[in-house]
């Protein structure tokens, strides 16, 4: 018998004797076991023996697990064997992945994937499409989506209202419509792909194609590595009707408020300027993390003669050909904004205020996510649902430890880029444990620039950089606190955006976002990230302490990913499935 097998043996027999402390003791004192929906009805992980207990003693009498096996042959390097294994819920069906370290158990991941009875209609089950034989009150499919369209929110209450209608709802949307839970999805633009398409327009996705997938299509392999704006929101356009889902374009949330009796909300919309009452069981806000702009108060606005906007809202370049461009911010927008204002012949300046982290975009692919998501990846036999498991396996506590080496290894590949930034007087920084990227991402969301050309154009001067706080705008320049003035007739404000419980207080009420508390973040005690330590991500794709609200979104991985597991927690709920969660998480910080 393999390590593997007589470790799952041996939990398996721990677990169906209720011996708790047995099954936690089959884990090191430094181990973690992070559960997505399977056994917490929450996304949660837990560290160490004690904690593994506790969460059993919880959560064992109705989650009744059994049938613990490896779906291949496990693989052991450095001392750790991995293993990708499978069990069954009294409920439903779960995979995840196994690290064996000397015997013990160093991560287990649990995550469900079906409900039992609730399977989705697929393979050998994939609906017939047909009804053979001759029937005169025929429905056809046309006529049987029109139908749905004319009932849903009208006379008909969906059982779950998404508001926003971008990616991260599109994909959610997907899977909802495959569970069978009716879901209309209203978007204040008038089509899918227009929040895409309404950004600058030189934006290219900075993800690649191997990471960027939707649930159920996955982009062709002739679809280019880095994917324009304005392709993407076509894909998203043709993705929503071939999945058919019920999206409102050009309908706004105006407001949303539970009622506890009914345990419903009442939604209230304006699509194409009717005022519609939606009343849905589930409410969930897939508003964006990058959509309510975060516009900096400046002495001086009122009086600036030019053009100013949020990065948000910049057109592009063609206007400003030989005129003076001052952006504030150094981030993703500001570099890719000065670079195609550069292109176009603008004179621009980047203030730059503290510190961002650089990684160029070859370099990040290769080096951070080639082993996961790249055509090699592929070849090899990592798809697109391995990856993403494979990521989901390597717990938040210690991600920081696995990132650190590859962002050395890149500083290291390109300490002459870097040094060249530095000598132009760009500050540099790598997170504050130099765990670069991705780690900044899952902490604050912010506070970096993959380089896909701008940092050239930085180092060699052309676009030229200021530093520090601006003070005030005068008629024509933006003036900075050290008295530098810099004469503009375009500012760009590419200040980042605003947390998304900030949705809640908008739509909602002050209450509702305070009960549910910040959104995003690890609890990392990092810039923009306070502790104390979460174990996930604040709020995402769990159940929150509003009875029936939920978040969703996050880059197109995670909303792909973490789609699955918030669509099994909704279907679960309308089935009338228990959904005990364990580990509600606390509240501790209001935005
Ligand atoms: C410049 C830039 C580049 C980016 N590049 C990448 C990238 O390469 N890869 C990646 O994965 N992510 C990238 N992101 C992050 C990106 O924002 C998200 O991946 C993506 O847009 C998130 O999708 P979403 O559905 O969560 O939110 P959004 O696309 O922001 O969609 C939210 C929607 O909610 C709608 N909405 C808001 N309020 C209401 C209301 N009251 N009623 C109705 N509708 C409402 C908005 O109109 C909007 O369409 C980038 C972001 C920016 C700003």
């Amino acid at each position: 018998m393999s390590d593997v097998d007589q470790w799952l043996s041996e939990f398996d027999t721990a677990l169906r004797a209720n011996d708790t402390a047995g099954a936690a003791a089959l884990f090191h004192e430094e181990s973690f076991w992070r559960d997505l929906v399977a056994f917490t009805w929450n996304l949660k992980t837990v560290e160490g023996p004690s904690e593994i207990e506790a969460m059993l003693d919880a959560t064992l009498e109705h989650t009744q697990p059994t049938n613990w096996h490896t779906t291949e042959p496990p693989d052991t390097a450095d001392g750790i064997t991995t293993a990708w294994i499978a069990f069954e819920t009294a409920t439903g069906r779960g995979n995840g992945l196994l690290r064996l370290r000397d015997g013990k158990a160093w991560t287990l991941l649990t995550a469900l994937y079906e409900l039992k009875g609730h399977e989705e209609p697929k393979g050998t089950h994939r609906p017939k499409g047909v009804i053979h034989g001759a029937d005169p009150d025929r429905v056809t499919w046309l006529e049987d989506r029109q139908r749905e369209a004319e009932e849903l929110g009208y006379s008909v209450d969906p059982e779950v209202v998404i508001v926003g209608g971008g990616q991260g709802a599109i994909g959610l949307g997907a899977r909802l419509r495959q569970l069978g839970v009716p879901t209309i999805i209203c978007e204040r633009n008038e089509r899918p792909g227009d929040s895409w398409r309404r950004r600058y327009k030189s934006l290219c996705l900075h993800d690649p194609v191997w990471y960027d997938h939707l649930p159920y299509i996955k982009f062709p392999e002739n679809w280019p590595v880095f994917s324009p704006k304005d392709k993407i929101g076509d894909w998203l356009e043709m993705y929503t009707r071939v999945m058919e889902l019920n999206y409102w374009g050009s309908t706004t949330v105006r407001s949303a408020s539970y009622d506890p009796d009914e345990a419903r909300w009442t939604v209230q919309v304006e699509r194409a300027g009717q005022a519609i009452t939606l009343r849905p069981r589930q409410l969930v806000l897939a508003t964006g993390m990058s959509s309510q702009p975060n516009l900096p108060v400046i002495d001086g606005m009122d009086v600036f003669k030019g053009d100013q906007h949020h990065s948000s809202k910049h057109p592009g370049p063609d206007a400003y050909a030989g005129r003076k461009c001052v952006v504030i911010g150094s981030n993703n927008s500001a570099h890719d904004i000065c670079a195609a204002l550069w292109e176009a012949g603008a004179d621009v300046t980047m203030v730059q205020r503290s510190s961002t982290h650089i990684v160029r975009s070859n370099t990040l692919m290769e080096i951070g996510l080639g082993a996961l998501y790249s055509e090699e990846a592929v070849a090899a036999g990592v798809t697109t649902e391995k990856a993403d498991l494979i990521f989901a396996s390597l717990p938040y506590r210690i991600l920081h430890e696995f990132q650190i080496p590859l962002y050395d290894q890149m500083r290291e590949r390109d300490k002459d880029f870097y040094d060249r930034l530095e000598a132009v007087g760009f500050q540099l920084d790598w997170g504050e444990d130099g765990s670069g990227l991705f780690m900044k991402y899952l902490r604050r969301g912010s506070g970096y620039y993959i380089d896909v050309g701008a940092s050239e154009l930085v180092a060699d001067g052309k676009i030229k950089l200021a530093h520090g706080k601006v003070a005030r705008l005068t008629e024509h320049a933006v003036e900075l606190e050290d008295g530098t003035t810099l004469e503009a007739d375009l500012v760009v404000y590419a200040t980042g955006y605003n947390s998304m419980n900030g949705w809640a207080a908008e739509l909602i009420s002050q209450d509702v976002a305070d009960t549910v508390g910040k959104v995003w973040g690890l609890g990392s005690d990092t810039t923009k990230d306070p502790g104390p330590w979460e174990g996930e991500q604040r709020n995402m794709w769990k159940p929150t302490r509003q009875d029936q609200l939920w978040f969703h979104g996050g880059n197109l991985h995670q909303s792909r990913h973490y789609s699955l597991y918030l669509a099994l927690q909704l279907k679960a709920r309308m089935e009338g499935v228990e959904t005990p969660v364990y580990g509600l998480q606390e509240v501790h910080h209001l935005a």
